[in-house]
């Protein structure tokens, strides 16, 4: 048995593609489940392939998949419809199997309009997938019933299965970096908690099932042996449970993983403790959903947190080093400039290092999106349109959308206009344990302003002037690789060779094998005319494309000079 497990690609392209680019983790569970049980499975993350779609059938027919499992979400189901198609006119006996968080709350919908889908996984897919596997391999259709978990067409009516059961002990799922390489790992399922825009407790469930520290620990720890050194952390709430967490941390340090990763949190699960400890063993980023600071608005949403808290959060977060990331939501129910000027009052209060902010969208599995189809009696073949969700504005007779979006642009500019007075308020705490994530803490961020994502956005002022404070209060604290490559970056852009010379030396004295310094080096000496000084510093990279090219210009401009 041949088993395809495929990411597709969105309905529309994004500028920014990180959030949809990866494939979930639970598609590797099930890979990996499947692995285990001797069959041969492959992940194919296709969410780019429609760019080049001949490779859609090219890839299909060297593979002569039996099974293809598709990972569905909102965005992507065209893209899964569309690869189900081709698989079947190229083989009609292959069997798709839709799955993932659009396909459970979907199953109906997509059964009754798409004939190419032959069964839906409903919830969390491992044991529902490997049952169901099985019985496609015997040709046992009869027993599809005893499957928990699947829903399918039986003498042309739609037939679903009982509900599979949450696994309760997630150890006992094999660790899928024993089989794949990816970066998103997750340390339990489920949220207690009932936003009205989120899906999530609906599909995981409400009860917080965890892996071990140990087991999570031993999970990052193969990754890294394969060469993986920066990890998502995909938990709704990673920091709900304090102890775990700590341990987690006290694991990571006691096995040296040389480790970067970020994580989600809920601002009133945060605490000094905790940070100390997420901060030393690698932790450079919390995101928190504060949805809004209209107190009114968060109600609405059910999101159940307070303004202090969100407060104390991003007070503690930042006075650790750690980046802290707010979510926020707009084009919410009862949204007006009011409740837009109040989450403006609560940015500046919270001053977050970085924003992201989305239009309120509802999908099945939400309670918003089963109040809407109450309100305007609309079934779920609004799904049949092709579009990846339905903006919350669209159905609220109060919210034009040209103000909608007027409240995205406030928002942001009151973001840009002050995001050098907000990184100037971060005060790190005086922890001397501390100094060398605190450096590694300004640099990051100066980086974010001079190459990242900061430096493509015009209404940020003075970038490289916030920048070089920034690589300077990082090497206040401890030398710093990055550091020095930025602030020498900047001289030399600015065309102060000599003075970048100086700086790029010291990092090199510092960093002798970075490849970066002693290239960058060796530019500036080119750029003073010191060529054979450019040379003993480019010398040292001679299998880089980049530095051969510098160190021909170098031999030309003393075989010039010489005759
Ligand atoms: S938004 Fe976060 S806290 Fe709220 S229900 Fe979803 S996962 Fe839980």
């Amino acid at each position: 048995m041949k088993i395809l497990l495929i990411y597709p690609y969105p309905l529309f392209d994004r500028s920014q593609e990180e959030d949809i680019k990866p494939v979930p983790i639970g598609v590797y569970y099930v890979g990996a489940v499947l692995k285990e049980n001797h069959y041969d499975v492959e992940v194919l993350n296709w969410y780019n392939i429609h760019k080049t779609p001949q490779r859609i059938a090219e890839v299909l027919l060297e593979k002569e998949p039996d099974i293809i499992g598709f990972s569905i979400l909102n965005a992507n189901r065209w893209g899964g419809i569309e690869i189900a198609e081709i698989a079947k006119q190229l083989n009609p006996d292959v069997k798709i199997v839709f799955g993932g968080v659009a396909s459970t709350f979907l199953w109906k919908h997509f059964l009754k309009h798409f004939p190419q889908i032959d069964f839906v996984v409903i919830g969390e897919g491992e044991y529902a997938f490997l049952d169901l596997v099985g019985l496609i391999e015997k040709g046992n259709y009869k027993k599809l019933g005893n499957v928990k978990g699947i829903a399918f067409r039986k003498n042309g009516k739609i037939v679903r299965t009982k509900p599979a059961d949450p696994i309760q002990n997630l150890d006992e799922l094999p660790i899928p970096a024993q089989y794949f390489e990816y970066q998103h790992v997750s340390f339990s399922r489920g949220c207690p908690w009932k936003c009205t825009f989120c899906g999530s407790p609906k599909f995981w469930g409400q009860k917080i099932r965890f892996h071990s520290p140990e087991n999570f620990v031993r999970h990052l720890e193969i990754l890294h042996d394969k060469g993986v050194t920066f990890f998502y952390v995909s938990d709704d709430n990673f920091t709900i449970n304090k102890n775990r967490v700590i341990e987690i941390c006290k694991r990571i340090l006691e096995k040296d993983l040389k480790i970067v990763w970020v994580a989600i949190s809920r601002v009133s699960y945060i605490d000094e403790d905790i940070l100390y400890w997420m901060r030393k063993a690698g932790c450079t980023q919390i995101s928190y959903g504060i949805e809004s600071g209209s107190e009114k608005i968060r109600d609405l949403l059910n999101k159940k947190i307070k303004t202090e808290e969100i407060k104390n959060a991003f007070v503690l977060t930042h006075k650790y080093g750690i980046i802290a990331r707010a979510y926020f939501i707009y084009g919410s129910p009862e949204e007006s400039w009011e409740t837009i000027q109040e989450t403006i009052d609560l940015i500046h209060q919270i001053k977050p290092l970085i924003c992201v902010l989305y239009i309120l969208e509802i999908y099945p599995g939400a309670k918003l999106y089963l109040d809407f189809q109450k309100k305007s009696n609309v079934t779920d073949d609004i799904w049949l349109k092709r579009i990846e969700g339905i903006c919350y504005f669209e159905t609220d007779p109060n919210l034009a959308q040209e103000t909608v979006f007027a409240f995205g642009k406030k928002l942001r500019t009151e973001l840009y206009e002050n995001i050098d007075q907000f990184v100037e308020s971060v005060s790190l705490v005086d922890k001397q344990e501390l100094y060398e994530m605190h450096s590694d803490f300004w640099s990051r961020l100066g980086m974010t302003f001079s190459h990242g994502d900061y430096s493509k956005i015009e209404a940020i002022k003075d970038k490289d002037k916030i920048a070089e404070r920034l690589f300077k209060k990082s090497l206040s604290y401890y030398p710093n690789h990055r550091a020095y490559l930025g602030l020498g970056l900047i001289k030399q852009n600015r065309k102060e060779f000599e003075e970048s010379v100086k700086i790029l030396s010291k990092g090199v004295e510092l960093f002798p094998e970075s490849e970066e310094l002693n290239l960058c080096l060796g530019i500036n000496h080119m750029n003073l005319g010191d060529y054979n000084k450019a040379l003993s510093y480019l010398l040292k990279l001679q299998h880089s494309k980049e530095a051969s090219y510098y160190i021909e210009q170098c031999y030309k401009e003393l075989v010039t000079f010489k005759s």
